[in-house]
């Protein structure tokens, strides 16, 4: 009997439970299923790839450590099914669940559904994969973040060569793509755990206050978004590390904080395994009435960062340039996207997500749709870009290093996009649009359907934990 680990989203060594169970018998396989059109698919990109292959990378020379190595599936899960089928007789197969987009839903439920009893799955994020119940969901996910970490897998006994290709053969195909991406965060498990303990140790000093600000949180929040969302580290690992250096921490109100948010991400990820429907859908239905229409035109201006609102655009460009922005400003983004455009957020949504290195769809579909106004359960709320740029970039300093041709205006004058000319005309009027979305948002709100229905929305996906009530 031969076992076969399936990497897909897990790409670490420790805690990770499809390679050490798979490994248990000490004569294992392990495939990475490299699928082109997934990489294609709904808010999928260039620079997520690049990561995922900076952690396959340290992942396969971890391996090669332990008489193991990482082989190169080129295909969909109905070729690989194939494959096994015609490769192997006696074989158990083990991989890691995953919440993702319904290209990659779809292959997974039928693979599973096709090898059956031959194939276990294993959970993650603690989520409740089966026997979804939201009021214990809490206790659950305590439960599984205070479990025992998984130990690194056995060594590999099986010598056995098989025709797929290695890791740095699909490396030399792929990286002619990863060009023109200096400055994407780098992957792999070596990099979280930098991350973690610089983190914990040193740069969490302030997060609480300064995660808003586009430039001081770059280095203030933790980075490991990405590092999650690809697995080089679990999120039990980060929590129980936070839980060992917090007694000592003098920042014991900023880890507090991060240690939330923890939670919210999971909490994020449960909605969208548990209603795949999101992935498209508003969590109220009645609000995939308010927005009809789309102007593909604006929507090109504002995902290039042409709004004609500096602060903005600025935002845009830096995330365009890097892979990464701080809650608030995407808050902002996306705000802007459905309230002053008053464009359906399917439309802009994996476009947004296309720029993220760290695109977790459970967590950025609900975040969408909060920022959107339509989940139902939370109360809206539209972001005043100019706000925004007076309250976190006062001096414009900011701003004007992503857009120096600004450099002899007056923050003011940025700040309330009155540049008279010399900047990209504003494609949408601020005051107007926003007194338009308010309008149309509260006045769907006021019915009694509306009501009932924003009820079984929060029985389905609202959180129970007080502490956390404004996650929802
Ligand atoms: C429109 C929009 C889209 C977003 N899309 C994504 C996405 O695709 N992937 C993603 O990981 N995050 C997303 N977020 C949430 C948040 O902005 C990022 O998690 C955070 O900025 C990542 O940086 P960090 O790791 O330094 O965060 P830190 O502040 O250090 O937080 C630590 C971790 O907590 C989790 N977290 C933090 N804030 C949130 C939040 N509000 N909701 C859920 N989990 C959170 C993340 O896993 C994060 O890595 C989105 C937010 C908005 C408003």
């Amino acid at each position: 009997m031969i076992d076969i680990v399936i990497l897909n989203r897990n790409l670490r060594l420790h805690d990770n439970a499809a390679l050490f169970y798979g490994s248990l018998r000490s004569n294992y396989i392990v495939i990475y299923l490299y699928d082109e059109n997934y990489w294609e698919a709904n808010g999928k990109s260039t620079r997520q790839l690049k990561f995922s292959n900076d952690c396959i990378e340290e992942l396969d020379n971890s391996l090669q450590d332990i008489g193991s190595e990482i082989n190169i599936f080129e295909g969909s899960f109905n070729d690989l099914k194939k494959w096994i089928e015609a490769n192997f007789i006696d074989y158990f197969i083990h991989m890691n669940h995953c919440t993702d987009i319904s290209y990659f839903r779809k292959g997974f439920e039928k693979f599973k559904k096709d090898f059956g009893s031959k194939l276990r799955v294993y959970d993650d994020f603690g989520l409740q994969l089966t026997n979804f119940d939201r009021d214990a969901w809490s206790k659950n996910w305590n439960r599984i973040m205070h479990a025992d970490l998984l130990k690194s897998p056995m060594i590999n006994k099986n010598a056995n060569e098989i025709n797929l290709i290695k890791f740095n053969d699909y490396k030399n195909k792929t990286k002619g793509k990863f060009v023109e991406l200096p400055n994407i965060q780098k992957g792999g498990s070596s990099e979280a755990k930098e991350l973690l303990e610089s983190f914990l140790k040193n740069r969490c000093d302030g997060y609480r206050t300064k995660m808003s600000s586009p430039s001081l949180s770059e280095d203030s929040c933790s980075r490991l978004s990405p590092h999650f969302t690809y697995g080089s580290i679990s999120i039990r690992q980060v929590y129980q590390r936070l839980n060992e250096l917090l007694p000592f921490s003098d920042h014991k109100v900023d880890l507090y904080s991060f240690k939330k948010r923890l939670y919210w991400h999971c909490h994020f990820v449960q909605k969208l395994h548990t209603e795949p429907e999101l992935e498209f859908h508003s969590m109220h239905r009645m609000c995939d009435k308010l927005r009809t229409e789309y102007d593909d035109e604006m929507i090109d201006k504002w995902i290039k960062g042409e709004t004609g609102f500096p602060f903005l655009d600025a935002c845009m460009k830096f995330l365009n340039a890097n892979g990464w922005i701080n809650f608030r400003m995407r808050a902002m983004i996306m705000s802007f996207a459905s309230y002053n455009m008053w464009q359906p957020w399917q439309k802009t949504s994996p476009l947004l997500a296309k720029l993220f290195t760290d695109y977790e769809p459970g967590v950025h579909i609900s975040q969408v749709q909060m920022q959107s106004g339509v989940t139902g359960i939370n109360l809206p709320r539209i972001y005043s870009v100019s706000k925004q740029s007076m309250d976190q970039d006062p001096n414009a300093e900011w701003t004007k290093k992503l857009l120096p041709q600004l450099d002899n205006f007056d923050p003011k004058l940025i700040h309330n996009a009155e540049l008279n000319g010399s900047y990209i005309p504003q494609i949408v009027n601020l005051k107007t649009s926003a007194k338009f979305a308010r309008d149309q948002i509260w006045g769907i709100r006021k019915s009694i359907e509306f009501k009932n229905e924003a009820r079984k929305v929060y029985l389905k996906h609202g959180s129970r934990r007080k502490r956390y009530s404004n996650t929802s």
